[in-house]
């Protein structure tokens, strides 16, 4: 069920503290950890605590959760230092997208240039 924990998901995994991780902010709504393959010398994916698969899924099932992981962002972002120098955020929706972990999760990318269109 949408907003249950998923036994077999690496996130929820992480959110518990089963499958450890860089944590680099908490909060009653969300977790934000380094990517373990970082793509940028900044890399941090925030995820809800509860299970969703993808950005739609948490907008239309729980909006105040999907808020406040855009906050979170915002967040990470200051305290990682990106604001001046721009970061990007990226919802991947679907393997045909490159989601890979079928978690949602924001993927908040910064500390070097960024290409526009990305591949
Ligand atoms: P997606 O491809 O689904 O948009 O992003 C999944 C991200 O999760 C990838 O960037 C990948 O490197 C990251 N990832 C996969 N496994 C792990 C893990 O065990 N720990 C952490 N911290 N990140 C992971």
């Amino acid at each position: 069920m949408a907003g249950e924990p998923q036994a077999d998901c690496l996130f929820c995994k992480i959110v518990d503290g089963e499958v450890p991780a860089t944590v680099v902010r908490e909060t009653d709504h969300t977790v934000a950890f380094r990517d373990i393959n970082p793509q940028a010398p900044t890399h941090v994916l925030v995820v809800p605590r509860a299970h969703w698969r993808n950005a739609g899924e948490l907008a239309a099932g729980d909006p105040v959760v999907a808020a406040a992981l855009l906050a979170d962002v915002a967040a990470v972002a200051e305290a990682e230092g990106l604001v001046d120098s721009g970061y990007r955020t990226v919802f991947n929706t679907g393997s045909g997208a490159g989601q890979t972990v079928f978690h949602v999760h924001a993927h908040v990318l910064g500390g070097r240039g960024l290409n526009w269109p990305p591949g």
